[in-house]
């Protein structure tokens, strides 16, 4: 749609047909955020209510999504179920949204891709299905595509190509290269289905209703963390649920994930809260296995061809990097194809390009290695997590008051103190730790997140809850070089308080 509106002639190819269902569901602010950006920058007005759940809702009733007020963790043991921890050494909530009409959303694949590519035919693109594509020629001059779609024989001639057909993707494939290895990642594996008949973790005895947590635990990405994999639990408002387990190769093989279905009861068995949850449930979707999760593509752009982020690699659904990392990848494409098309520099642009994917790439893997390692270790797990929480709300901010430079990189990996300091932070991580080790490492971590943490993450008194409070995003002014008047007016303009100002209580207990 970004390249019909720079003037392009564009052609998409597709291998099947929509709709269709594909996993790859839950957005965050920063994706939203993107999302929103490109439909102003691009004029995709129709495009723009998709960025929050309430115009989502308003513009779109029929197009299936779920509510996402925030992130969910529960660390389990397998096998048994302890007391529940006052302290809630067990858990981690980080919302997203103070409220349902600004909150983030889960898209529900099939009607949500059907919907953009319809909206992309409404703009002049040609949309073609059902191709199945051999090959390609000339990938660095004038690229030609070839291949059949109904049996016929189709040859297309492109200027450029983007490739979004996802990781081991058609240009990977086609140009038989090799895969990289995501330095320090553990070999992981994934099983997963819909269903129907889920309950919600709230209402089982599993949830102590001793307290008022920040948003209702189910409308969030819901993350059960155990020794060596977790599940993720998503709620669409059609009555499906995706939930499926992403997990090292030991667990994996310990639950024979090639089994499906069989392998996903075996474990909910070892969680009873979950066994509680999908008691009712069954899968309407075939389970898929993939027995190999990450992936990170040998070269990711030449002269006439780009991959999006999305076909140039993949770590792990954990913390819903995807789309964020696509979608970032989406506006620098954007740029250079409307800056630099034709200019002696479109070359150098995707080299940028690829350069900056392949580090943000590296900078997740690092990220979400350290997590693998520490899953059984959950307060140094809860703790790490803050360096994403705290990179992410932090760009989010940044953008929103119009400063992008100082978050121009995917979890602040490119920042000149923060990225060289988390990357030291999460190798300490991947070694065996004593008590104190760990206790240490927490410490470290929250004097690393301080100047950037601007969601009051790491205060002791929330233990492990944290809200979305305007005040802390006015209190942290400062660290995004703004007065608290700027902030003020940013969180008017997105909606923050309806209706209402915005105090700051610097009085506040912590
Ligand atoms: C288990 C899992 C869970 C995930 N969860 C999340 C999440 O919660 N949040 C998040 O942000 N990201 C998540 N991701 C990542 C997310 O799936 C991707 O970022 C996202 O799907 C990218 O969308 P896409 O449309 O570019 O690619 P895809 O969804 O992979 O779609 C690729 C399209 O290309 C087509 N295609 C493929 N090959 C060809 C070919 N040769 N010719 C023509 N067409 C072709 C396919 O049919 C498909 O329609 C997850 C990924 C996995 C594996």
């Amino acid at each position: 749609m970004i390249a019909r509106r720079l003037g392009r002639s564009v052609v998409l190819i597709e291998r099947g047909t929509h709709p269709r269902v594909v996993i790859g569901e839950s957005s965050t602010p920063l994706s939203n955020l993107l999302l929103e950006e490109l439909t102003e920058r691009y004029d995709l007005p129709a495009l723009r209510p998709l960025a929050k759940w309430g115009s989502w809702q308003s513009a779109f009733p029929d197009v299936a999504c779920g509510l996402k007020r925030g992130f969910t963790f529960h660390h389990h043991r397998l096998g048994s179920q302890p007391a529940p921890d006052p302290a809630r050494q067990d858990q981690l909530l980080v919302a997203a949204s103070p409220r349902d009409e600004i909150a983030d959303t889960h898209w529900y694949r099939a009607d949500f891709d059907h919907l953009l590519v319809k909206e992309a035919q409404k703009l002049g693109v040609d949309y073609l299905d059902r191709v199945a594509l051999r090959g390609i020629t000339g990938i660095d001059g004038e690229p030609t595509l070839e291949g059949t779609r109904d049996g016929q024989e189709l040859t297309l001639r492109a200027k450029f190509i983007v490739d979004a057909t996802g990781p081991r993707g058609f240009l990977h494939r086609a140009q038989q290269q090799e895969e990289r290895a995501l330095p320090g990642f553990p070999a992981t594996q994934a099983l997963y289905s819909h269903f129907t008949g889920v309950a919600r973790l709230a209402d089982t005895p599993f949830h102590r209703a001793d307290d008022m947590p920040p948003y209702p635990i189910d409308d969030a990405a819901v993350h059960h963390v155990f020794d060596g994999g977790w599940i993720w639990v998503l709620r669409f408002n059609n009555g499906v649920t995706s939930a499926g387990v992403a997990a090292t190769d030991q667990i994996a093989a310990e639950l024979r994930f090639a089994n499906g279905e069989d392998a996903w009861q075996r474990l909910l068995q070892r969680i009873p809260a979950l066994q509680a949850q999908f008691v009712d449930a069954k899968a309407v979707q075939p389970f898929t296995h993939m027995p190999r999760l990450s992936f990170r593509a040998a070269a990711l752009a030449g002269p006439g061809w780009a991959m999006l982020p999305s076909a140039a690699g993949f770590v792990d659904p954990l913390l819903s990097t995807g789309f964020a990392l696509t979608l970032l990848g989406v506006e620098r494409l954007a740029a250079i194809l409307e800056q630099e098309w034709g200019a002696d520099t479109f070359e150098a642009g995707l080299q940028s390009y690829a350069a900056r994917t392949d580090r943000e790439l590296i900078a997740t893997a690092r990220l979400i290695a350290a997590l693998y390692a520490t899953m059984n270790n959950f307060p140094v797990f809860a703790a790490l997590s803050l360096l994403y929480f705290a990179a992410a709300s932090y760009s989010e901010a940044a953008r929103r008051l119009r400063k992008p430079h100082l978050a121009s990189s995917f979890l602040l990996c490119d920042h000149p103190v923060f990225g060289p300091a988390c990357a030291r932070l999460l190798d300490r991580a991947q070694q065996p730790m004593t008590a104190a080790e760990s206790a240490q490492l927490v410490s470290d971590i929250l004097s690393t997140i301080e100047p950037v943490n601007v969601a009051g993450l790491g205060r002791p008194s929330r233990r492990n809850w944290y809200p979305v409070e305007a005040s802390d995003l006015l209190e942290s002014a400062h660290k995004l070089s703004a007065t608290p008047d700027e902030v003020q007016a940013v969180l008017a303009r997105c909606g923050f308080a309806e209706g209402s100002t915005v105090q700051s209580d610097q009085g506040r207990a912590n």
